[in-house]
């Protein structure tokens, strides 16, 4: 408002300046009513209208009413008009400048994001036109040193015309091997993937433009995860063969001894009989024997197979945990659970031997999968705590039926199974490796409704206590 009185104020003392020249009425109010509509918003421009009207009014009329009148209305109407377009061009002008802001940062994005994603530009015969600081490092290269050379010498096996050939817009490039191979200077080969797409080239044509993605870490988790997968087998294997020898052992050991003994009377009472019984007496002496053998064989084995005393190293526990995720994630995308991990990592180093330890996770885990695999809302979650100074807890809990209390005892037992393909051999293995680490292995409920499975490991010394 105030802009509009010193706008129509200034128009009057400069139309006074000019009062020597002649008679100007409302022209120099124009540019206070044009300044006040760029400036102010409408209703300050409305008054500097009325204020240009009243002053030409009050002022000694040099002009009949009528005449009067009728300028003060043109005024309005033109200036009114002016002052619309003045708003208008604002409103473009704000909105412009929105859109070169929202440009800015778009730019701004998409220029950080490529600059970590090698991108190499192709002419439509293959030669490369231009590669980004990302690519040049993929390739050990500079981009003068790559540039005009065909891009089938950084990618053996790369096919430009399943680009040029097949009419898509882009999208991946499919590789006969799963993936296409980069090439070094020094002959050192890589695994990549390629994106590309087509986009007009600055003087007419088509350029190729190929994002690339180095997957040399992926293939590198990949085998990592496969190495992990082949120990557990092999641990699961010698585990459970063992654990099986330990119950035959203690199965047979009865009925072998009680057959032995009965033997034993048989051969009292044909010494008894004297030589009549000499010939019997030989072959129960034979069976005897053979019985004593059989029970020295089974304890054989069972030597042999007894897991031995391994020695405990200081692990992290979160890390032994995390570590199995590409395996856990196997067991739980088979029935469709996501397992989740709530592993303290603070104080996490606990005396442990790794890949025993993580049989066990796997075991627990496959069980409350396999728990929950009829949920509509599966759970499962792997929880690690610091327990007390000495002692670091881990569960394995889920939100399945759970273990009613008079089954507790009997899930342990070594061939118990409630599943058709079940072995019932992992809670007993599981059982076995927790005690070999100084624990106890628990059932109880879980506050997500189903079982907690869950044992304690030793904590190591922390380092600042130590
Ligand atoms: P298997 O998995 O081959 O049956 P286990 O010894 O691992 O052998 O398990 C024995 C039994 O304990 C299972 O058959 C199942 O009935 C029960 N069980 C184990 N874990 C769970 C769990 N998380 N929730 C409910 N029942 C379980």
């Amino acid at each position: 408002m105030l802009l509009a009185v010193v706008a129509v104020g200034g128009a009057m003392g400069f139309r006074s300046l000019l009062e020597g020249l002649g008679q100007f009425y409302y022209l120099p109010m124009v540019p206070a009513v044009v300044v006040t509509a760029l400036l102010a918003r409408r209703p300050a421009t409305a008054l500097a209208i009325a204020l240009s009207i009243a002053v030409n009014l009050i002022l000694p009329p040099r002009e009949s009413l009528s005449e009067a009148l009728t300028n003060a209305a043109l005024f309005a109407g033109v200036t009114w008009l002016i002052a619309e377009i003045c708003w208008g061009f604002r409103a473009l002008n704000s909105r412009t400048r929105d859109l070169t802001q929202q440009l800015a940062a778009k730019d701004a994005m998409l220029n950080t994001a490529l600059a970590s994603v090698p991108v190499v530009t192709l002419e439509a015969n293959g030669d490369i036109r231009r590669l980004n600081p990302a690519a040049a490092d993929l390739f050990a290269l500079t981009e003068k040193a790559a540039r005009g050379r065909p891009f089938i010498e950084l990618a053996p096996g790369f096919d430009i015309n399943a680009i040029v050939g097949s009419g898509a817009p882009g999208g991946p490039l499919e590789a006969k091997d799963g993936h296409w191979t980069g090439l070094r200077p020094d002959g050192a080969t890589f695994p990549l993937s390629i994106q590309y797409g087509i986009v007009p080239g600055s003087t007419g044509g088509e350029l190729i433009a190929l994002c690339l993605t180095d997957l040399s870490r992926w293939h590198a988790a990949d085998a990592q995860a496969r190495e992990l997968h082949a120990q557990l087998n092999k641990v699961w294997r010698l585990n459970s063969l063992g654990e099986m020898a330990a119950t035959l052992a203690h199965e047979l050991n009865q009925p072998l001894s009680a057959a032995a003994t009965y033997l034993h009377a048989s051969q009292m009472d044909m010494e008894r009989a004297g030589p009549l019984g000499d010939s019997a007496l030989r072959t129960t002496a034979l069976a005897k024997g053979q019985l004593l053998r059989a029970g020295q064989i089974i304890r054989r084995m069972r030597e042999l197979l007894s897991p031995e005393a391994h020695r405990l190293d200081s692990e992290r526990a979160s890390s032994m945990v995390e570590d199995l995720g590409p395996i856990l994630t196997m067991i739980g995308s088979s029935k469709g659970v996501t397992i989740r991990l709530d592993v303290e990592a603070r104080d996490d180093r606990v005396q442990a031997e790794r890949i025993q330890f993580q049989q066990a996770m796997v075991n627990l885990t496959r069980n409350a999968v396999e728990a929950v695999g009829d949920h509509t809302a599966p759970e499962v979650v792997i929880i690690g705590r610091v327990l007390s100074d000495t002692h670091y807890s881990i569960s394995v809990e889920d939100n399945g039926p759970g273990i009613a209390e008079d089954q507790i005892d009997r899930i342990f037992q070594p061939m118990t199974t409630t599943k058709s393909g079940g072995m019932g051999l992992g809670l007993s293995v599981t059982r076995t490796i927790v005690e070999s680490h100084g624990g106890r292995l628990q059932v109880s409920r879980s506050a997500l409704g189903g079982a907690a499975f869950s044992f304690n490991l030793n904590r190591e010394p922390s380092v600042e206590n130590a």
